[in-house]
Formats: structure tokens, sequence, C-alpha cells
């Protein structure tokens, strides 16, 4: 069943201190929204324990921005999906850009992670996303369809409930350009019939949008048919902004 899904990605920013501020007014002001939107944050996995302590009796799941590839072992410095899962995350970002960019991760990788977090019982968020020089050429959907692809390969019709889809167009990302509602609805348009195709039931999935979404475009693009909701980067690290935007997801 699609689900309207707002996600902060705090990335590798904040504090203890930030913790103790953002954590707390987000829960109040999501509380005060009284809806049926699902949202997410994913902390820097240092902070999970903290977040989760603060959202106790809160509606708002807890999520890991990476986890490994493997179950156990001798991986110095990584975190495997059930340890996200034993600390209480119910999703795991998987895919992002700054991690297929900075730490060369493959579709195959994102595969086998995909594979990890379906196995601990947590529900994957799988980032794709086109470059400028990608979309510039003509070539966006074709690489976000190739993505799909790589990254969903064997996955069953019946564990893509436990899949959430987020477009990020890599050049909207912490750029302040947002692609248009427009374009944004045609790829997950597009993305809808690609799931299809692999067999999956895509148009019951959700697909998220991500990129520099800020209080004043989410409403536009939170508006149209195809788009579920949003993965938030830098406005999630404020919480008026943050709450703005879940506000946004419920019109
Ligand atoms: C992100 O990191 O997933 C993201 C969408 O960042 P921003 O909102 O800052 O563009």
């Amino acid at each position: 069943m699609r689900r309207k899904i707002v996600a902060a990605n705090w990335k590798m920013n904040g504090s203890l201190e930030l913790v103790q501020k953002l954590v707390p007014a987000v829960r109040d002001g999501v509380a005060a929204l009284d809806n049926g939107l699902e949202v997410v944050i994913m902390p820097p996995s240092i902070y999970l324990g903290q977040v989760r302590e603060l959202l106790s009796g809160s509606s708002i799941a807890v999520g890991v921005q990476n986890v490994a590839q493997w179950q156990s072992g001798a991986y110095t410095g990584e975190i495997a999906a059930g340890m996200a899962a034993d600390a209480g995350c119910q999703y795991a970002l998987v895919g992002h850009s700054e991690r297929r960019q900075l730490f060369d991760e493959t579709d195959e990788l994102v595969a086998g992670k995909v594979a990890r977090i379906l196995e601990s019982g947590l529900q994957a968020m799988v980032c794709v996303g086109e470059t400028l020089e990608e979309r510039e050429s003509g070539d966006a959907e074709t690489v976000v369809c190739r993505q799909l692809e790589g990254a969903l390969k064997g996955l069953s019709a019946g564990d893509a409930s436990k899949v959430i889809v987020a477009y990020e167009p890599v050049w909207a990302i912490g750029t302040g350009k947002t692609a248009t509602a427009e374009d944004a609805q045609a790829m997950h348009e597009a993305i809808r019939r690609k799931l299809v195709e692999l067999g999956l039931p895509g148009n019951a999935m959700s697909v998220l949008y991500g990129g520099s979404v800020k209080p004043d475009n989410a409403a536009a693009l939170f508006a149209k048919p195809d788009i579920d909701g949003g993965l938030i980067g830098g406005a999630s690290l404020k919480a008026e902004d943050f709450i703005a935007i879940c506000q946004a997801g419920i019109s």
C-alpha cells in the first residue's frame, strides 16, 4: 500500500546538543499535526540511542543512513542491518548518491545491502537519481531505470511493500536547485512503470522525491499524484522547516 512518508536525512551533521534541541522540537511539532503521515529521522548512527530515547512514545520512526552488505564479521567501522534493527531502527537508507559518488557504491552493492536490510526486518529506502550531465544528455530515465533494475535485483513482489524508492536527482541535492514538480512527477511515473516491468507492484509502492525540498516548494511537489512524500536533507536540520514540510505532506 502506498504510504505518505517524509524522512529526514541528517547526513554527517549535528552534535549531541543539536539532537537534544532538534528531536524534541520535531517530535512535538509532528505530534500536533495528528495525521497519517509517516515521519522518519535518520541521524548519524552514533546518536541513534539518544534519538530513540527522545522519541519514546512518539509515532516518529528512526532509520540508519547506511548499512554494510555483510551480516557480521571483520569489517571494522561498518554497521550491520541487524545491529540497526537492534538499535530500534525501522528504516535503512541505501544507494544515496553521496555513497555512490564518494564511496564508489555500485548497483550490485546496493542490491546486497537491500537483501541484508530486508533479512533484518527493516524497510529499505532505496535512492536513485541522475547527474546533471545525464539529464542534459537526455539519459535521465535510462539511468534511473538501470539503477532500479540493479538495486532491486531479486526482490520478490511480496517484499516490495518493505521497499521505498527515493528519486533524488543528484544535481538537486544540497544545491538549492529543485526539479520542477512536473519533471519530478514525470520521473516518478517512469519509476512506477519500471517497477511494474520488473514484476513489482509499482503502483502500490511509495516513491519519495528528494533534492532541495524546502517549505516553499514541498506542497507543489507533494501535490503530484505519483509523489508520496520526501527525503529531506538540509531542511531537516531546522525544526521549523522540517515541520512545515511535514505539514505540506498532508495537504
Ligand atoms: C538528501 O541528502 O537526501 C537530500 C535530499 O538533501 P537536500 O534536501 O539537502 O538536497
